[in-house]
């Protein structure tokens, strides 16, 4: 079907149709078919498509043994357009048996950490380093987190979030390429990808350490500042 019928089919059916901004600021304005002709190739549907195909490959996964081992995947929840990326270490027991990141103990304490900030979980998005459950909730291994770390950068693509959150010393030591001790790299602004990236105490880690809550709220506030300092 050429473009024009295309159209003419959308419109038909009261779809719009998004028009490259060429034709808002020209005197002349453009003919359909020109119009058709300069449009951008990327459309929200092909973004869809992507996140379909990428959640697809994730739930049908065999790249390492966990795949043999798990009940499911857990490929990650909430605003898929998020300016907040947070991302963990794995899934555990919970999050193995419903599909979903941090629904545990952790979790309940993850989304009260979001609401001092002001944030809901369904405005953020919420992902691993491993999308699947290492047995006994054992660190992840080396060749794991490699073979995961595909899906991860795809997630981080498609998301295109203004900040991430590295939760945890796994997640902060995988994003960051290092070994330093989280008490080393909570505290400052790092990148990954090009994003900011600020490394926050794991929520597990906090209900067995209460003293150091005041120190995960100095790294939320830090996290706060930063996005609006990169928002002008
Ligand atoms: N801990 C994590 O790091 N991720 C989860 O999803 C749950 C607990």
């Amino acid at each position: 079907m050429d473009n024009a019928r295309r159209l003419q089919y959308l419109e038909a059916m009261g779809i719009d149709v998004w028009l490259p901004r060429a034709s808002a600021y020209s005197e002349q304005p453009l003919s359909f078919e020109a119009a058709i002709d300069n449009a951008e190739p990327e459309t929200t549907a092909s973004t869809i498509d992507k996140w379909d195909l990428l959640q697809a490959e994730v739930a049908n996964c065999t790249k390492c043994a966990l795949c043999s081992t798990r009940t499911q995947t857990v490929f990650g929840s909430g605003n898929k357009q998020a300016d907040w990326m947070l991302v963990g270490e794995a899934p555990g027991q919970h999050e193995d048996e419903q599909g979903l990141p941090f629904v545990g103990n952790a979790g309940l304490l993850l989304t009260e950490m979001l609401r001092a900030i002001g944030l809901t979980r369904e405005e953020v998005f919420i992902t691993n380093i491993l999308k699947c459950r290492p047995p006994n909730n054992r660190d992840p291994h080396a060749d794991e987190v490699e073979n995961c770390n595909a899906y991860l950068q795809r997630q981080q693509k498609l998301v295109q979030p203004k900040i991430i959150l590295a939760i945890g010393r796994i997640a902060a030591q995988t994003l960051l390429k290092t070994d330093e001790p989280l008490a080393r790299l909570r505290g400052e602004v790092h990148t990954f990808n090009n994003t900011p990236v600020i490394v926050v105490y794991h929520p597990a880690y906090l209900l067995r350490s209460l003293s150091e809550k005041r120190k995960a709220w100095l790294d939320l506030t830090r996290a706060l500042q930063t996005i609006k300092n990169n928002k002008g």
